[in-house]
């Protein structure tokens, strides 16, 4: 079998646990198979060296944030090459430029566009184990670029698809994907599978476990995905189209999110092309906007509220602020102090009544609702992010008690 396993930052922050790792590896590799490795930066890694960057320049160039932050996945590949060295075996470490891992020109949040095959298909032939850089990528000029954060799984994923490996495994410090996370939660269950839209919408609603560009491309390419502990050798969570679903359960699992900020636009005219002027602006200056609602006309006026990022809310204030006369509106809120809670289920479809058990628990601890949004597989509210981690208790303990 051809298998691509992906190690997260914790799990080679030092070298204890590189070592664990390689033995992880080294046993895959003992089985017969062909290991393809994707690592990600140890530890802290990442984050330091965006502040080590912010001491000399807060306002540094992408591009050059880019050639930063790769330098730390490289140190993770040159590692764990020495660690199996050591122990004897045939390995080789490749950077994202090797590989030929081509992106777009999106310095920081580039967007892959092809994966060569020929550099890692001659270092397996060789019988070596092959370890690459996650997260990073080279774009048409040749320069080095970065996926954005916690892109590695994405860069394992898209390794996986072009050599169609049979398994693309992502080892990370918990046992698989959880009802909820479960260092907050602590009567969480782990999942044994999970459809890729479910958990395309855990990953983007703030579960941390995948990227969620991963999850979207294992769902294109049909990459058999599983995640699982990098410490507790035990089968974790299968990511795949459909489910066996045993279970039936209602939900699949709840996720939160603090960075969200909510603003309102209130008493707007009820006329064509306020929202579009509004959002317009807003997607000229690419903030992304989340949950949008307008309310219905009164008056002849409407309020408009939608979310943003909270790296995002002073520009999008300003944004707005700047714009009252064109945008005729009464007044302006803005409020960073919301999460985000949504719980998510295939189930859904099916069954009823799942959003009423949802408010349910919400109103039983006393937790009020801001604003309501659903699709056809999850349902999201907005509340005070004070009672974030209590209303995901709450709501867990609904549906899985
Ligand atoms: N090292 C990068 C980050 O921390 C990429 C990754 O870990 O996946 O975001
Ligand atoms: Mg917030």
């Amino acid at each position: 079998m051809l298998i691509v396993q992906k190690f997260g930052g914790s799990s080679v922050a030092d070298a204890e646990k590189i070592n664990r790792v390689a033995g992880i590896i080294a046993d895959t590799y003992a089985d017969g198979n062909d290991v393809v490795v994707v690592l990600s930066a140890q530890g802290d890694t990442t984050d330091d060296l965006i502040a080590k960057a912010a001491e000399i320049n807060p306002k540094a160039s992408k591009r050059e944030m880019d050639v930063l932050l790769s330098t730390g996945e490289q140190i993770s590949v040159a590692l764990m090459s020495m660690a199996l060295e050591r122990m004897g075996l045939p390995v080789v470490s490749l950077t994202g430029w090797q590989v030929q891992m081509r992106t777009n020109f999106d310095y920081s949040n580039a967007r892959i566009l092809s994966c060569s095959t020929e550099r890692i298909q001659q270092e397996l032939d060789k019988r070596r184990i092959v370890i690459v850089t996650g997260f990073q990528g080279v774009n048409g000029m040749g320069d080095i670029t970065t996926l954005g954060r916690g892109g590695s799984d994405t860069s394992a994923v898209a390794i996986a698809a072009v050599l169609h490996a049979d398994k693309c495994q992502i080892f990370t410090d918990v046992e698989g994907v959880f009802t909820a996370d479960p260092r907050k939660v602590p009567n969480a269950r782990k999942l044994d599978e999970i459809t890729y839209d479910e958990m395309m919408e855990l990953a983007s609603l703030g579960a941390q476990v995948l990227h969620n560009r991963s999850v979207e491309m294992a769902k294109r390419y049909g990459v058999d995905l599983e995640v699982l502990s990098s410490y507790v050798r035990k089968p974790g969570t299968k990511v795949k189209e459909v489910v066996k679903n045993v279970e039936q359960m209602k939900i699949s699992g709840i996720a939160k999110d603090n960075n969200v900020s909510r603003i309102a636009v209130v008493g707007v005219p009820d006329e064509p092309g306020i929202a579009f002027k509004l959002f317009r602006v807003l997607a000229n200056s690419k903030i992304n906007v989340d949950i949008i609602l307008q309310s219905i006309d009164r008056n002849g006026t409407n309020d408009i509220s939608f979310t943003v990022s909270e790296a995002d809310y002073e520009k999008t204030m300003q944004l707005v602020e700047e714009r009252k006369d064109s945008l005729h509106y009464k007044e302006l809120y803005g409020d960073k102090k919301v999460a985000k809670v949504s719980i998510v289920g295939a189930g859904m479809l099916t069954s009823s009544g799942v959003a009423a058990l949802m408010f349910e628990a919400l109103s039983d601890a006393k937790i009020n609702i801001q604003v309501i949004s659903t699709s056809e597989i999850k349902v999201s509210v907005l509340i005070n992010e004070d009672d974030a981690d209590k209303a995901v208790q709450v709501i867990h303990n609904k549906f899985f008690d």
